[in-house]
């Protein structure tokens, strides 16, 4: 007999399944040995100005958007990235990663943090060359974002151990050389602003992450490469594109 993944213990049976379900997806926390469990991930285009312009884009003159990845496209912590397949321009975007331990819709911006469990450093990979291809054809993106492994991510750090840094420098290295620098404060969207404009779309959960956008100096890595991701006051993250 299947367990109800709900944890629900009344009202009637469990429910059997004609398979397993898969496992629910969890982010171990800093501290801690519960794990944060993962129900979506949103992420934010273009929230630093200088990537922005790298990609061909006026800041000025845009609201942000979103696209989504999958909860099981994420590597966790330290490790490797298996090169995708179909591509060959995949790109490392180095990202601070926004946890919810609450949601709703219409969340006022007055509230928004009060949703914020905690922070992680994450990699937004990207298979360049696809999203170009989609981006001219007016496709949607999820051959470029939401493959397998896509979303490498360290563990969750609390906000009750850290609160809520809004400054803090962002670099990500490749083999030793800095590849992409920005600060927190240079994030367009502020973090409540992205929990309140993204609560006007969707109805937000606990469980959520949110991918907040990635400072400018994208580039493109190779087999055998080694990224160090970094986030001051937030931590760190090593992957070696295998
Ligand atoms: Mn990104």
């Amino acid at each position: 007999m299947s367990t109800n993944p709900a944890g629900n213990t009344g009202g009637g049976p469990s429910p059997r399944y004609v398979f397993a379900p898969a496992e629910t997806v969890a982010v171990p926390v800093v501290g801690s040995d519960a794990l944060f469990p993962v129900h979506r991930i949103y992420c934010v285009g273009r929230n630093y100005a200088a990537h922005a312009v790298e990609m061909g884009h006026d800041p000025d003159k845009e609201l942000p958007f979103f696209f989504q990845k999958n909860p099981d496209n994420l590597s966790i912590g330290d490790g490797e990235f298996p090169y995708p397949p179909r591509s060959s321009d995949v790109h490392h975007e180095i990202e601070l990663v926004v946890a919810l331990s609450g949601g709703g819709k219409d969340i006022p911006l007055e509230s928004a943090m009060d949703h914020v469990f905690g922070y992680a450093v994450a990699l937004d990979m990207t298979r360049r060359d696809l999203q170009a291809e989609a981006k001219k054809l007016g496709r949607p993106w999820e051959v470029a974002k939401a493959f397998e492994h896509s979303a490498p991510c360290a563990p969750l750090v609390p906000a009750s151990q850290i609160g809520h840094p809004t400054e803090g420098a962002v670099w990500l290295d490749v083999n030793g050389e800095r590849r992409q620098t920005g600060d927190l404060n240079q994030l367009i969207w502020k973090v409540p602003e992205m929990i309140s404009y993204l609560s006007s779309m969707f109805e937000l959960r606990a469980g959520d992450l949110i991918f907040s956008g990635t400072p400018s100096g994208v580039a493109a890595v190779e087999r055998g490469d080694r990224m160090h991701a970094h986030i001051d006051g937030i931590g760190a993250l090593k992957v070696t594109v295998a």
